[in-house]
């Protein structure tokens, strides 16, 4: 097992120094060939027909796969693993998606077994969310961190935990559901959970632009929504307002609980309106934490962008490779 080390020593296979990533979201595919350092030497993203299921799904999604591997100019002998994010709940130990939400009739699929198949390559799996943790810690935002949260805030909200230098995944590898810490008991309904009043049910892009509707501001996206509150429209700022709000308790629960020395937040919320969310944010939580681990903490945006998919799940596979999990074919 790997040791506190922050990053471990990476020895994949003699010369097989890159990792074939590969990215299942409700709407999008991506893909991408990524060495240990992170870099990124192809990369493609595409759609994925969720509803058609995942039998073309998955002929798809491998198909990008040897894309970008030809694309990349490397070797497949050079290419030591394949690393897989996708949406929960999924069983990372068996590599099986259970049931995404986000991916309906997707259910029992054994992911990295059929991508063992189609490459000839080993292959891990890991929650999207704790992919992007493991990410942003190993070569973006959070690098030589030993204890790190990480929360993706986009059409949902996910997070990833990183105590000690490693990720914390929980027993059976779902933990880290930081998107349903409750803000408020009796709150708004969750489609994540089912549940009442988690954080998700009041700053994912969807509930941004379902609370402005309710106010009065039909189609509103969640980037029209913080436009009209820079541009200083008294419903749209009422809204993001409650927005920041919500941010800022659920995160210094999480920030009590846990003392990070580092908060990156990520996701397309985060990286379309910049500070004008981590500026309150980052003063309510700093003023509101419990010290001194108030005083420890900084809150910052995440560094990888659009490629933190195929990064996290790039980094996944170097971890398990580097613990002993993963071993070459043959
Ligand atoms: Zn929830």
């Amino acid at each position: 097992m790997l040791e506190t080390g922050v990053l471990p020593v990476v020895d994949l296979d003699g010369s097989a120094q890159h990792v074939l990533a590969l990215d299942i979201g409700g709407t999008k595919l991506a893909a991408g060939v990524v060495d240990t350092s992170g870099r990124v030497h192809s990369f493609e993203i595409a759609s994925t027909f969720a509803d058609e299921g995942p039998g073309s799904g998955l002929e798809r999604l491998f198909a990008l796969g040897r894309k970008v591997v030809e694309d990349s100019g490397v070797a497949w002998a050079e290419i030591a693993a394949v690393g897989i994010g996708a949406g929960g709940p999924l069983d990372a130990a068996r590599g099986v998606l259970i049931a995404p939400p986000h991916l309906p009739g997707w259910l029992d699929v054994p992911l990295t077994e059929r991508a063992e198949e189609a490459f000839g390559l080993p292959a891990a799996l890991e929650n999207d969310a704790t992919a992007a943790a493991a990410g942003e810690h190993r070569y973006g935002a959070g690098a030589g961190t030993r204890h790190m949260v990480y929360l993706t805030i986009s059409t949902g909200v996910g997070g990833g935990i990183v105590i000690d230098g490693r990720l914390y995944r929980g027993a059976g590898g779902n933990g880290g559901e930081l998107g349903h810490v409750t803000v408020d008991c009796d709150g708004r309904p969750c489609r994540g959970c089912g549940r009442r009043g988690c954080l998700e049910a009041y700053v994912s892009g969807t509930s941004i632009a379902e609370r402005a509707r309710e106010a009065g501001m039909d189609g509103a996206t969640a980037a029209d929504v913080a436009a009209a509150a820079m541009a200083g429209d008294a419903v749209a700022t009422a809204v993001w307002i409650e927005t920041t709000d919500a941010l800022a308790c659920g995160l210094t629960s999480i920030v009590n609980l846990f003392e990070p020395e580092l908060v990156v937040l990520g996701g397309g919320v985060v990286s379309g309106t910049g500070e004008q969310l981590l500026g309150p944010v980052r003063t309510r939580v700093l003023a509101e934490a419990m010290p001194p681990a108030a005083a420890e903490v900084r809150i910052v945006a995440a560094a990888l962008g659009e490629r933190v998919g195929v990064v996290g799940a790039a980094a996944i596979a170097v971890e398990r490779f580097a613990s002993g999990e993963l071993h070459t074919h043959g």
